[in-house]
Formats: structure tokens, sequence, C-alpha cells
């Protein structure tokens, strides 16, 4: 018999893999789809020559996350590459607002109005990512706070709704830039604790950059797969698991899944029947046959640019596409790996990476309205695409059953389930059968590339062992 199988090979399925097999248990993998990575995966999705992210491509939270900081990734091949800017996000007048490494170029691109402002809100957490991260990702109660009041601290900044953080600053620069930031999250900007995710990448830019992977998110889940058969793992692909008499017997079983699935494939009735599923993406790979042509300087040298010129065209975009209607002006994230990275695309050419958001399960083609956004700050940006390759809702399931509905989070991140996910529990890794766990970004701390859903999962797991073994 097995120690542990876990279903799906994702980043938080192969961190739980790792973390359990580096305790010495047998552990063993299966994938879904004929390649490894889940939302962390790179493909020649247009033309040869252009190697393309179709999920996740920058990493404030997986260059930042303790699950990956403790493994020796970079032995694997992961090697981390910074742009000159981690993002920049421009305005119509054709100047931009950026968030750098430095706090001082960050609060000066606001204006004089809110430059201070911005310095005193960031100052107390600087130099504290290490103790945050691990304190903040770890809950709930896998481990007891290291600074307890620093996480209070960055509580009474975060939990307050974003509307509180935007009335600290005077001018649109500023408060555009954090909408956008809360905007990651994908859900409507208003809701508990929104603020919290705006500070969460403004200091992650400033603590250790947004950076992505040499050769794209691929290296991230090959490094973690190399590790973690080196450890003596398996993992097997093309498997799509469908019950759980499908798999082979093993002690404990982690899902690194969607609740819905979860519950049907392990038999856990209406476990899950209250968790909600949000706004989802539509997302366009382009090949180009030069940089984008943007009006500001500033996003000629950033990894990332977001798109949505002031904060009510941002807030009305999420609220749009968190109900029925697809935006009418949508905010873009758009990354520009092949600035930093050439190895991603031939000679003078460029990989570009952007979504829109549009609502859960929609079916349109958003591709016009993605391009007149881009065009608005890169004029002539449609000569230069050679190539493109769109993904909307129905596409995004196919490609892996996690983004249901085509919401990449899994789950909507608002309201209480920003931050008790899947349930309102001590132990949301845990389900009412003693041997399967959830490992996937449906539990705490959530969507992104960090690996720290399936590092908490792992913890819960083998505890259950240890007590089964103690009797
Ligand atoms: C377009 C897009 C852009 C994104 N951008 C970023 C970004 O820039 N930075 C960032 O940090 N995050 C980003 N994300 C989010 C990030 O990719 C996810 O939060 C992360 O991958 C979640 O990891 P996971 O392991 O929980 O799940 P996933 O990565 O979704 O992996 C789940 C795996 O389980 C497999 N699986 C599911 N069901 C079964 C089954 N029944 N049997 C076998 N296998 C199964 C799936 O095929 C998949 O491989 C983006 C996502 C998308 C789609």
């Amino acid at each position: 018999m097995l120690d542990a199988v876990v279903v799906g090979a994702g980043p938080n399925g192969l961190t739980a893999a790792v973390e359990l097999a580096r305790r010495g248990l047998r552990v063993e993998v299966f994938e879904a789809k004929d390649t490894v990575g889940g939302g962390a995966r790179t493909e020649e999705l247009t033309l040869p020559g252009f190697r393309h992210d179709p999920c996740s491509a920058v990493h404030p939270l997986g260059i930042g996350s303790p699950a990956f900081r403790d493994m020796p990734l970079g032995r694997y091949g992961l090697e981390w590459l910074h742009p000159e800017l981690p993002m920049a996000h421009p305005f119509d007048d054709g100047t931009a607002a950026v968030l750098s490494r430095s706090v001082s170029e960050t609060a000066a691109s606001f204006g004089p109005r809110d430059a201070g402002t911005y310095r005193r809100l960031i100052a107390p957490f600087l130099g504290k990512w290490d103790v945050l991260a691990r304190d903040f990702m770890s809950l709930p109660l896998t481990a007891l706070p290291r600074d307890p009041l620093g996480l209070a601290r960055f509580g009474a900044v975060g939990l307050p709704p974003y509307t509180w953080l935007m009335r600290r600053f005077r001018d649109d620069r500023a408060r555009a830039l954090m909408a956008g930031l809360v905007a990651h999250v994908i859900a409507p900007l208003g809701g508990v604790a929104t603020g919290g995710v705006g500070m969460l990448f403004a200091l992650a830019a400033h603590e250790n950059g947004w950076p992505l992977p040499r050769g794209g998110s691929q290296s991230i889940s090959d490094a973690l797969t190399a590790y973690l058969r080196d450890l003596g793992g398996e993992v097997h692909t093309g498997f799509e698991v469908k019950r759980l008499d499908d798999l082979p017997p093993a002690r404990t079983y982690l899902f690194d899944t969607s609740p819905t699935a979860l519950a049907r494939i392990a038999g856990l009735g209406r476990a899950y029947d209250g968790y909600k599923y949000g706004a989802a993406v539509f997302k366009i790979d382009y090949a180009l046959d030069g940089p984008v042509p943007w009006t500001a300087k500033e996003p000629q040298r950033a990894g990332t640019v977001q798109i949505g010129p002031s904060s009510h065209e941002i807030a009305t975009a999420l609220a749009q596409a968190s109900g029925r209607t697809a935006p009418d002006t949508p905010f873009l994230i758009t990354a520009q790996p092949s600035l930093v990275d050439p190895s991603r695309a031939p000679e003078g050419k460029h990989v570009f990476w952007a979504y829109g958001h549009v609502p859960n399960g929609w079916e349109g083609d958003f591709t016009d309205a993605i391009e007149r956004q881009i065009e608005r700050f890169a004029p002539g940006f449609r000569d230069r695409v050679l190539a493109r390759a769109t993904a909307g809702p129905p596409e995004l399931v196919a490609r892996n059953a996690n983004y249901v509905g085509g919401d990449i989070a899994c789950g909507a991140a608002r309201g209480l389930q920003l931050l008790l996910r899947p349930k309102v529990s001590l132990f949301p890794y845990a389900t009412r059968h003693p041997s399967v766990f959830l490992c996937s970004s449906a539990a705490w701390p959530g969507p992104g590339v960090h690996g720290m859903s399936g590092h908490n999962a792992a913890k819960a797991a083998w505890r259950a062992l240890r007590r089964a073994d103690r009797g």
C-alpha cells in the first residue's frame, strides 16, 4: 500500500507530494493531462519558437513562497528573472505609475500629493516579508504566528475593504494602481480584506520583485517534479481520476482539484454545496513581430502592465464581470515575458500575455474588447500581431477542470471565502473522509503559484497519519 496519493499535478499537488516524500513517505501523483503543471505550464500555443504561458506567468507569490524557499528548486533548473520594473500602470495622458523594487520610485510615480502617504503605508512592513508570509500563508492554525504583532498590524491595514485604502490617496494615479492590484483576485473590489490584497502585491514587489521563471512557468512545475522524483515519488500523467477506486490503495489521498470534483470523486455528497465560483477570464497569448509599442516609457521595461486608467473604470469592469455582463471597457492584466527572457521567442520577436475578466461560463469572443484597450495605450499594437491563441471560459475548463466556469481562482475570492476557504473551519484541508484532504487553491491561502495550500494540506495529512500510527 502506498503512503499517499495526490490527484492533480498543479503547483499545490506537486508541493504536497514533495512535502510528504521528503518526510520519507511513498507518494504517487496522478494527473489528468499529458503533462504536469496545471496552472504553471509553458507551451508553443501559436507559432514555432514562441513559448507561451497559457496560465500563470508572473510570480510574486512564487518567489516569496515559504514552501518553495524551503526546497532546492534552483538545483532543478528554476531561475527567477527580474524585469527592470515589476509593474507599470499607464494612463491616457501618456504617463504611467509604477510598482518598482524601490519604494521611492513607486511613491514618486504617484505624484507629490500621494507619495508620502504611500511611503507611510508600506514602511511598517518593509523587511518583514519572510515572517509575514509564513504567518499569513500558514494560517489558519497550522502554526502559531512568529510575529503576532506584525500580523495584527498588517490585518489592521488589510482587513478593511479597499475603499478605506482608496480614501487615503488623493489622486487617481495611486488609486488606479492599487485598484488594479486588488483586481488580481478577480472579484468586486469592495469586499472585506480587499485592501490587504493590494498591500500584499505591493509589498511583494518591494521585497522580492515580480519575477518570471527562465523558460516560462513550466520550469516551476518541472523543478518540483524532478525534486519529487529524486525523493522517490512517482508521477503518472494522462490519468483522469473519476472515482476513488480508480486509484491504488493508499493511507491518505490529497486532491489538487476543485471542491466540487473532490466531493464527486470521493463520495462526499453535498459537503461543498455552499462553495461559490466567481468571475472568469478571457485569455489571449500573442506572438508579436516586435515589442508592444507602448506610448508611455515605463511599460516598455515592465514585466507586468496593468491596463485600467482609473479606479472607477477598474471597479466597474470587475463588478460587471462578477455579475452577468462582459465589461464594456475591460481591465487587463498583461505580461511581457520575452522582455526578460529572449529564449521565449525567435530573435527580435516577442510573446505577450493578456487577460480581461468576463462572467463565469461566458461564451462570447472578447478579443476585440481586449485589443481596443491595448491599442488605447499602445497604438499600432494590432499591426505587430503575428498570431494569437484565445481562451474564454469553455476553453479554460477544457484545459483544466479546476477552472470551473472559467474561474481561474478555483472559487470566488470574495466575502468570507477570500479568507476562509473552502469553508468556515479551523481545518480547511480535512474532509469528512478521514483519509481524504483538499490541497488545491480552493483551500487557504487561495489562488496563485505558491504551493502553500499543498504545503499546509500535506502537513495536515501527515499529522493525521502520525496520530493513526500512535493509535
Ligand atoms: C490565465 C491564468 C493566469 C494566471 N496568472 C497567474 C500569475 O501570473 N501568477 C500566479 O501566481 N498565478 C496565476 N494564475 C493562477 C494559478 O495558476 C493558480 O492559482 C495555481 O495554478 C493553482 O494551483 P493548484 O495546484 O491549486 O491548481 P492547478 O494549477 O489548477 O492544478 C490542478 C491540476 O489538477 C489536475 N486535475 C484536476 N482534476 C483532476 C482529476 N480528476 N484527475 C487528475 N488530475 C486532475 C489538473 O489537470 C491540473 O493539472 C493564473 C491562472 C490562469 C488560468
